[in-house]
């Protein structure tokens, strides 16, 4: 087909609806490159502004995922796997794969590394030395022919479209488009051979999206897209506007992990895990509905199964297993300066002292320091005194610790007007 970069540009940006012989032009010109990566960026800014049909989008993931491979099944077990938007806190993938792999389903979880605040399963689970993020594909169906569960990248062979748009997206400002990242997303879930897959669609101050209409309109568009493809999505809307659980920094959320498996932990991530968990299992009818599923799981969680395959899953893949992981060593407590209710917690400035220590990038490549990281002392909705405890950071260098404090204080508003604790699950 003979087109031209230019008007392909030109058509979406003003708001035309492309066609796929386009949008099959347009990503195979973007692999071979007969088209520019300043065409290719200028493209998704046209899409970021006009958006895309569900026609379009749905092209658009097939022509990702047709890039490159998808996983060849060589087990019969119902095949299921979860994607979350991303949030502070989140580290429900490290429980969510081995308790449902002692379900007799297979998780062949191809996960992610920190994206801006929100830190990655991949960067997580490496805080166990020695663990492989790099299993070939071979080694991915082995492994889930053993233990059922596999957390790994994803390898060079899928959806390298994806890889190559995504570098563009990340550095011109146009990831936050639903097209864009409803592509991202499934194109790498559809090559996992799936038979279902729950979304987690988050909205807050430490999510993508910052409202819930925005993670409504990429929850609906995630869902019809999956379908259209032919895989059995469902979804959960969730709450972003406080961290998930206590800890937020890798080591700290890993052994955060560590406690739900033990049958503790926090009650919010119990809950959500839990539930983005019994959805799977009822999708492909291990259960009859979601309270006989959560009923299950609870006894898991009980009895050390689960505990015991996310072992089994860290040692499979290289890493040196511990209960728990060291933590930065200077622990420092900010108090509030009145008293009255926690109205309000800023994600971004959360995240964003975070990566401040290290524990999160601030350029492509760099090293994390696993062991730094704040555990909330507070949740929203809570009443507290004057010098009351609000966070506890865990940090290796003692010349950020005043700036992080004044941070952390101005991260968590305190009013004298009481406000009622959040929904975490609010669809
Ligand atoms: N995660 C992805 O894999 N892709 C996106 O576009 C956003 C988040």
């Amino acid at each position: 087909m003979q087109l031209l970069a230019t008007e392909v540009i030109a058509r979406k940006r003003d708001g035309h609806e492309l066609s796929s012989a386009e949008i099959q032009w347009m990503i195979s010109g973007m692999l071979d490159g007969s088209v520019r990566d300043y065409q290719v960026s200028a493209w998704a800014m046209a899409v970021l502004c006009r958006g895309m049909t569900e026609t379009e989008t749905a092209t658009l993931t097939r022509c990702m995922l047709q890039s490159g491979s998808s996983l060849k099944r060589m087990s019969d077990r119902p095949r299921v796997d979860k994607h979350s938007t991303g949030g502070l806190g989140d580290k429900v993938s490290l429980i969510l794969a081995p308790l449902l792999a002692c379900f007799d389903v297979d998780v062949p979880m191809l996960s992610g590394r920190g994206l801006g605040i929100t830190g990655g399963t991949l960067d997580k689970l490496e805080a166990f030395p020695g663990y492989r993020c790099d299993l070939t594909e071979q080694e991915i169906e082995t492994q889930l022919a053993s233990i059922g569960c596999v957390i790994t990248g994803t390898t060079p062979n899928i959806a390298p479209a994806d890889k190559q748009l995504y570098a563009l997206r990340d550095v011109t400002g146009t990831v936050p488009s639903p097209p864009l990242i409803t592509s991202s997303i499934l194109s790498k879930k559809l090559a996992e051979s799936l038979d279902a897959l729950v979304l987690d669609v988050k909205f807050g101050s430490g999510g993508f999206m910052k409202t819930l209409p925005k993670a409504r309109e990429l929850a609906e568009l995630m869902t019809s897209t999956a379908r259209e493809l032919g895989l059995n999505a469902s979804v959960v809307l969730s709450d972003m506007n406080q961290p998930l659980g206590r800890m937020v920094g890798n080591a700290c959320e890993v052994n955060e992990c560590w406690d739900v498996l033990q049958d503790a932990g926090p009650e919010d991530l119990r809950e959500l895990t839990l539930k983005l968990c019994g959805e799977l299992l009822v999708a492909v009818e291990r259960f009859p509905s979601l309270d006989s599923a959560i009923a299950e799981m609870k006894l898991c969680l009980a009895d050390g199964r689960a505990a015991r395959r996310y072992q089994q899953l860290i040692e499979c893949q290289g890493g040196r297993f511990a209960e728990h992981l060291p933590i930065a060593k200077r622990h420092v407590v900010t108090h509030t300066e009145a008293a009255g209710w926690i109205v309000r917690i800023d994600g971004e400035k959360l995240g964003q002292a975070v990566i401040r220590m290290g524990g999160g990038r601030m350029e492509k490549g760099q090293q994390l320091n696993h062991a730094v990281g704040l555990e909330m002392l507070v949740r929203v909705g809570d009443e507290v005194d004057f010098d009351a405890p609000l966070v506890n950071l865990f940090c290796d260098d003692a010349s950020l610790l005043e700036d992080l404090e004044q941070q952390m204080r101005s991260a968590i508003t305190v009013s004298e007007e009481q406000v009622e604790p959040l929904r975490l699950i609010v669809d």
